[in-house]
């Protein structure tokens, strides 16, 4: 459609508005990061994955082709300090949590990402990454550690915005005055293997593992190239984990990894003070994914994040999903009484505005007000067709909502009761694969008070 708006999303590192430029082929890569995989997702963790997610929507939706990566960083001190606690080898946990992962995620409904790297799997191309930027003198090894030089970048800071003599890397506080590195300032790229550390890999410099910064800038370059579209995440990742990457390409390539970085805020809890605070898990005040999906079902869930920009912090509470949970009735409740076919003229504004809403910094809140003047108009006019109203709905996976009562088959109640005897022998991991074989059948499960229900997805 010739008279489209241009899209345009926050650029982290310019603090402005950037015209999305996809390639002539009508590429765009993104990259958002993913979990590290050593204990279940909260939801805070999903409001990344949900929102580049929709993002891929959209613009598959203006006729782009995007590809979607998202990385799973399975080596990291976490995973081996959780590991060790539970007495089990640190791959054991990395695999199980990320098969949990990707069952949480399947209940959103929303697909998979294109790509979903296990950093343990890009070891090379993190190894030949580290070797370059040795080459250009941007980063030392020392007896089997490998640093990258800060100072061999003069753009560091530039996408948090910090001053290089203010900046702690928050890491490695155990070498300081030691004289191992060159500069407190300088973060690891490669980690001589420890004591109680059960993987390691061969380098030059010997073995070890990756940093975790360096593993992202790998995985991204191997699946998109230098130079990409967008790279996403939380605002928590800006510092320090996305200005090392950038660095780091930086200085080994000669090139930005990434044309804009667009970040999520944060997930906030409301406190029994009312007051909102961040979840995480050091604050204790999480909720797991599959414990949300559970309490307020899947669309819901998902017609709430929509209900906040999605650079600002959302406050998940009771309340604020439950009204989520009564504006998707109100729109689901009149789509159905809407024939198939072709919407009037009348509403066309309001889609409009829906797209440009999307198109303009994707701004699923005021899209979400243009579709509800949609319906508003809709229901004035009575009986018109319905297609504006799924292909907003799409957007977001939501279209489903506009179906009515599908009743699950034979075999959909097998694995529903296969789940149900999984969960008594306390099998989670079966119990999490047979959830991930009823969503791909188009199935969530919901568990109350009465015991599981199948509650349709799409
Ligand atoms: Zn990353």
């Amino acid at each position: 459609m010739p008279d489209e708006p241009p899209i345009v999303i926050h650029d982290t590192a310019s603090g402005e508005l950037r015209e999305l430029m996809a390639g002539d082929d009508g590429s765009v890569g993104i990259y958002a990061c993913g979990p590290t995989v050593y204990n279940r997702i909260h939801i805070g963790n999903a409001r990344p994955f949900v929102v580049f997610s929709w993002l891929k929507r959209f613009l598959d939706a203006r006729g782009l082709t995007p590809t979607l990566v998202v990385n799973v960083t399975d080596v990291n001190d976490k995973i081996y300090a959780a590991a060790a606690q539970q007495g089990i080898p640190s791959t054991e946990l990395a695999e199980a949590m990320t098969a949990h992962y990707i069952a949480d995620t399947d209940a959103l409904g929303l697909g998979r990402p294109d790509h979903e790297p296990l950093a343990t799997e890009t070891i090379d191309g993190i190894i030949s990454l580290i070797a370059a930027l040795i080459e250009r003198g941007a980063a030392y090894a020392v007896d089997g550690d490998v640093y990258f030089r800060v100072r061999a970048d003069d753009r560091y800071g530039s996408l948090s915005h910090r001053d290089v003599e203010q900046m702690s890397q928050g890491e490695d506080d155990d070498l300081v005055g030691t004289g191992r590195k060159d500069d407190p300032l300088d973060f690891a790229l490669w980690k001589a293997q420890k004591d109680g550390e059960d993987t390691a890999w061969d380098a030059p410099w010997g073995r070890g593992r990756p940093g975790w910064h360096i593993e992202c800038s790998a995985m991204a370059e191997e699946l998109l190239g230098v130079g990409f579209q967008i790279h996403g995440g939380g605002s928590d990742l800006v510092f320090p984990h996305h200005e090392n990457e950038a660095a780091q390409t930086r200085c080994a390539r000669g090139a930005e990894l990434a044309q804009i970085w667009m970040h999520n805020g944060m997930l906030e809890m409301r406190s029994a003070g009312g007051a909102s605070e961040k979840m995480a898990k050091s604050v204790g005040n999480v909720t797991l994914l599959p414990d949300a999906i559970a309490e307020h079902g899947r669309d819901a869930l998902l017609l709430f994040f929509a209900t906040g920009h999605y650079r600002q912090p959302l406050v998940y509470a009771r309340e604020t999903v439950a009204a989520a949970a009564a504006r998707l009735a109100r729109i689901a409740e009149l789509g159905r009484s809407l024939a198939d076919g072709p919407s009037p003229e009348a509403l066309r504004p309001h889609r409009d505005a829906f797209f440009a809403a999307l198109a303009s910094d994707f701004n699923t809140a005021q899209a979400l007000e243009a579709l509800a003047a949609w319906v508003r108009e809709a229901r004035a006019l009575d009986g018109p067709g319905r297609d504006d109203l799924v292909a907003m709905l799409s957007i977001f996976g939501l279209e489903n909502v506009l179906e009515a009562g599908a009743e699950p088959e034979a075999a959909d109640l097998e694995l529903l009761t296969a789940r149900e005897a999984a969960r008594a022998a306390k099998d989670w991991a079966e119990a999490d694969r047979l959830r991930g074989a009823l969503a791909e059948r188009g199935w969530q499960v919901r568990d109350g008070a009465d015991g599981a229900e199948l509650v349709p997805l799409r």
